[in-house]
């Protein structure tokens, strides 16, 4: 046990000691049926669980585009059906809380909305019954004493089901989009009993740094990886310089089982 009190004390049911690495891939952005339909297909081809996909996106300016909105969630709903996948978005604000969660399996919150607290406490509202999984991003400027701390927002109603995602800090470094804090998965197995993500795709900006940053996130021990998928970066509304081909993600997973085995581990 470290000497850090965990802030809290109970098991997640969630991934966490076990000998699995589970992969939350797929697009920044839903777009269409048919984009998130060709990388639901690849995902579920390699025998992976989860799809994740914006619906309601949080861009930096308004003018760019801001998600499909409950249409997004629609198209996720009937592609994770049809591929046997579950499904993960962003819930932005409070307001929509209830109807992310009637679609989708996992409610991701970004880090933009870290500790705000009013939204913290909805999704551990409507989650407190079905304990959906909720994927909680990391602010770029938080620490992880202020992380654990307002991961108890969440729990509060009764929904243990928390991973916690890093997805990089704001630094003066500006060769990458963010610095990945890969120390954060150590420190957060050493601190909590939460599962640990990290998101190698953000941190990155560009698509060649992702497979480095898989395989370090592989290597030191994350429970979960995230990495975004578009069938034609290029033409991506959101995020398409760090976003993998449906090829590049399959050579990439093909090697991260590789690497994952070497540490008696499975990617899933
Ligand atoms: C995302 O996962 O698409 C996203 C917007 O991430 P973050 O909140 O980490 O910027
Ligand atoms: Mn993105």
């Amino acid at each position: 046990m470290s000497e850090v009190k965990p802030v809290s004390q109970k098991l997640p049911d969630y991934g966490t000691l076990t000998d699995e690495i589970t992969i939350f891939a797929g697009p920044c952005s839903v777009e269409s049926e048919a984009q998130f339909n060709e990388v639901a297909e690849c995902i579920a081809s390699l025998g992976l669980h989860w799809i994740r996909g914006g619906a309601f996106k949080p861009r930096t300016n308004p003018h760019s585009f801001q998600g499909l909105g409950e249409e997004a969630l629609q198209i996720m709903k009937a592609g994770g059906d049809k591929y046997g996948l579950k499904t993960l978005t962003e819930v932005m604000d409070s307001e929509h809380c209830e109807m992310v969660h009637s679609y989708v399996d996992g409610l991701q919150v970004g880090a933009r909305n870290f500790q705000n607290f009013s939204l913290l406490k909805n999704i551990s509202k409507v989650t407190k019954d079905s304990h959906k999984m909720v994927l909680f991003k990391r602010g770029f400027a938080g620490t992880i004493a202020e992380w654990l701390a307002a991961t108890d927002y969440i729990t509060m109603a009764g929904n243990d089901n928390v991973v916690l995602c890093e997805r990089g800090l704001r630094t003066f470094e500006t060769a990458t989009r963010f610095t990945l804090d890969i120390s954060a998965v150590p420190v957060i197995h050493k601190q909590s009993l939460y599962p640990i993500c990290v998101d190698v795709s953000h941190p990155a900006g560009v698509r060649d740094l992702v497979p480095a940053l898989a395989r370090a996130a592989v290597a030191v021990g994350a429970d979960s990886i995230m990495i975004e998928v578009h069938p034609n970066p290029p033409a991506a509304l959101s995020d398409g310089p760090q976003q993998l081909t449906p090829a590049q993600f399959t050579d990439l997973i093909t090697e991260l089982r590789e690497l994952a085995a070497v540490f008696g581990k499975k990617i899933v």
